[in-house]
């Protein structure tokens, strides 16, 4: 399939925009080749620049939770944005969203709105810091919290490592109070709580790992994370920015019945625009600007279209018995892709967790920790990912990525998925 226009848009946008884009990962630079530029989304469907037609598995990453331009989305936010975009005063909609996160998840009384998922985690971890008077946090490899500086941390091996930058451009000193553990290892955690869990403020986890595809953990051993930080007067934050109003209404905290300190919040909570938030209990938040002594602020945090678009979201979802129909639909891909992938020419697992599943290439089946993919896996699955979006499949262009799953979505989509996944695996072999 040719992308003329695509192509065009591409060579335009690497002479003004660093690599041609504003997010890494749009790049394609896993899979190879031009990245298609998007002229607009249709519920389930992507349209490119060329008039090409994808049924989309990607969702923006997340935030599409209810397809492309769902209309009651689309209608609030155009009428939101008829009253003025930016007051930079309060607004009834930031009111409005807050009761229904503060409804929604367990053990949380107050929220504040941010822009991003990035933004929200950063703010929650000054929180924490605050509250507790603790300098240091624990992050897990293989979980993404954003690209703060503290936080883009890679994995050492073994026990409890020093935070090592994974960016140029992020001095040693600034992650010399990150400490990363594996994901999975109880004992781990447990040596370095008894250890150094008097200096730390909080944990911060994915409690569904799904930034390394999707890294399904036991519930025994989120149990022990949380049993061992209360213990430790350590605060636990669940870093929810794709599993939020995702996996529940009460997001994965709901779902797995354990009840962080904290939550962070983004993608499905702005609808398809900038909104994050993070969230904790009265005493925790109070500690923040102005009631508080730790600043936090944003020109356009609480905008009024973001908050309408998130808001007509979240109504659609409890309106439409949103959660459970993922779940079936979850359900229904997974039934649908199984019987495929036990043929497959390689080794390929399905795992999943409600709308959110992932092609696992590892030899060894679904990982629960951030192991790397062999080399050829991954030039596997840049095959397998040129091959369904030639029949017209857009799936993450990136074999870590895990795929989103939206109410837009058919269980007579899954029919022709599975036909075209299997062209593609033969073709990737
Ligand atoms: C996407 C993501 C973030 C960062 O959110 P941005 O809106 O991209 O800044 C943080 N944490 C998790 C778990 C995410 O998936």
């Amino acid at each position: 399939m040719s992308h003329p226009r695509s192509e065009q848009l591409y060579a335009r946008a690497r002479a003004v925009i660093p690599g041609g884009v504003n997010s890494p990962v749009r790049a394609f630079r896993a899979v190879g080749g031009t990245p298609l530029f998007i002229a607009r989304g249709e519920g389930q469907y992507l349209i490119d620049a060329d008039g090409q037609r994808y049924l989309d598995f990607v969702g923006s990453w997340g935030p599409l939770i209810l397809g492309h331009a769902h209309p009651q989305v689309i209608r609030a936010i155009t009428a939101a944005a008829a009253q003025g975009t930016t007051f930079g005063a309060p607004c009834a909609g930031e009111v409005e969203l807050a009761e229904r996160v503060v409804a929604a998840y367990p053990g949380i009384e107050q929220v504040r709105f941010v822009s991003s998922g990035t933004e929200a985690v950063m703010s929650a971890i000054r929180l924490a810091r605050a509250a507790t008077g603790r300098d240091l946090i624990v992050k897990f490899s293989g979980c993404y919290h954003g690209h703060a500086d503290h936080l883009l941390v890679a994995a050492g091996s073994g026990l409890a490592t020093f935070g090592r930058p994974s960016s140029a451009g992020v001095p040693e000193p600034f992650t010399a109070c990150t400490r990363v553990l594996p994901l999975d290892d109880e004992a781990a955690f447990e040596e370095l709580l008894g250890r150094e869990g008097a200096r730390i403020a909080a944990v911060i986890i994915e409690p569904v790992p799904a930034n390394h595809g999707l890294l399904l953990q036991r519930r025994e051993f989120l149990e022990r994370v949380r049993e061992l930080t209360r213990r430790h007067g350590v605060l636990l934050i669940f870093d929810e920015v794709i599993s939020g109003f995702r996996l529940a209404r009460g997001g994965a905290a709901e779902r797995l019945g354990i009840t962080p300190d904290l939550a962070t919040f983004g993608k499905v909570i702005g609808g398809g625009l900038p909104v994050g938030a993070f969230a904790g209990p009265r005493a925790v938040m109070a500690r923040l600007a102005p009631d508080g002594d730790a600043y936090q602020a944003g020109t356009l945090s609480g905008n009024p279209v973001a908050m309408a678009s998130g808001i007509a979201t979240l109504d659609v979802l409890v309106h439409e018995n949103g959660w459970q129909r993922l779940e079936s639909l979850g359900a229904a891909v997974e039934a649908a892709l199984r019987p495929v992938l036990a043929r497959a020419p390689f080794p390929v697992h399905f795992v999943r967790a409600g709308s959110l599943f992932w092609l696992s290439l590892h030899e060894a089946g679904a990982p629960r920790t951030a192991a790397p993919l062999p080399e050829a896996a991954s030039a596997r699955y840049g095959r397998l990912f040129h091959a369904l979006l030639g029949q017209g499949i857009y799936f993450p262009p990136s074999a870590y990525e895990a795929c989103f799953l939206s109410l837009a979505h058919r269980e007579a989509d899954f029919e022709p998925l599975a036909r075209a996944l299997e062209h593609a695996l033969a073709a990737a072999a």
